[in-house]
């Protein structure tokens, strides 16, 4: 899952950045209005957290023109102020959720966890690269073929394409697709991963399902965490 961060003051930006990529998110920065405008228009976000206040361009002028220009990637708007003039204006240009600075980190997770589950919650089909999966008649295709899935290895398909790009832990899998509120101390979600890994990987030379070593799994058509 990929976050563009606009913001900038260093110090708030890398507290956040560093607090979301411990979360498991990906993570750019933009220091100033123009420079974020521009990456937004030109790359492919799954979320956008937008400072008020910015050099350049402020977070406003982003916004309406983002908007303006089709973009409707979820915004979350940092405001410093507490005016409830900037949070209406925000809104009215578009921000699904606003924050007034200072606020605790735990806050902004989740409300970015919970504007994340409203966005992909409204997908029928959830993409990554060639893979797609329609989550009403539960079929899944890699570049057009179709996979046979068994119905936990759809559940846990599921789950790490809406998390797409975010690692999520044996744990959290072990959760989601049996159930267990503990840690199974099976290698029982390895096994499933590596039955499902051979399903949409094996024929495609790009593959989508990686392991972090102790960590745990995600989704992407990049490898997002091979430094870590
Ligand atoms: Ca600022």
């Amino acid at each position: 899952m990929r976050i563009l961060l606009i913001e900038d003051e260093a110090k708030v930006a890398r507290f956040i950045q560093k607090g979301l990529v411990a979360e498991g998110y990906e993570v750019e920065t933009a220091s100033d209005g123009k420079t974020g405008e521009k990456k937004a228009k030109s790359a492919e976000y799954d979320f956008i957290i937008l400072d008020i206040l910015l050099p350049k361009k402020n977070g406003f002028e982003v916004l309406q023109s983002l908007r303006k220009g089709g973009n409707k990637t979820p915004i979350l708007v940092l405001t410093a102020r507490s005016g409830t003039e900037d949070i209406v204006q925000g809104l009215d240009l578009g921000a699904d959720d606003y924050l007034t600075k200072p606020f605790a980190f735990n806050e902004l997770l989740a409300r970015v966890r919970s504007l994340m589950r409203r966005e992909t919650r409204s997908k029928t089909v959830l993409k990554v690269s060639d893979l797609q999966l329609n989550t009403v008649t539960h079929k899944a295709t890699r570049n057009g073929a179709t996979i046979d899935l068994t119905s936990r290895e759809y559940a846990m398909l599921e789950f790490l394409m809406r998390n797409g790009g975010r690692l999520i832990t044996r744990q959290q899998l072990a959760k989601e697709v049996w159930g267990f509120d503990f840690d199974p101390g099976t290698n029982i979600v390895d096994v499933y991963v590596n039955h499902l890994r051979k399903k949409i990987d094996q024929k495609s030379e790009k593959k989508l399902l990686h392991t972090v070593r102790g960590r745990g799994y995600y989704i992407s058509d990049k490898e997002v965490f091979k430094n870590m």
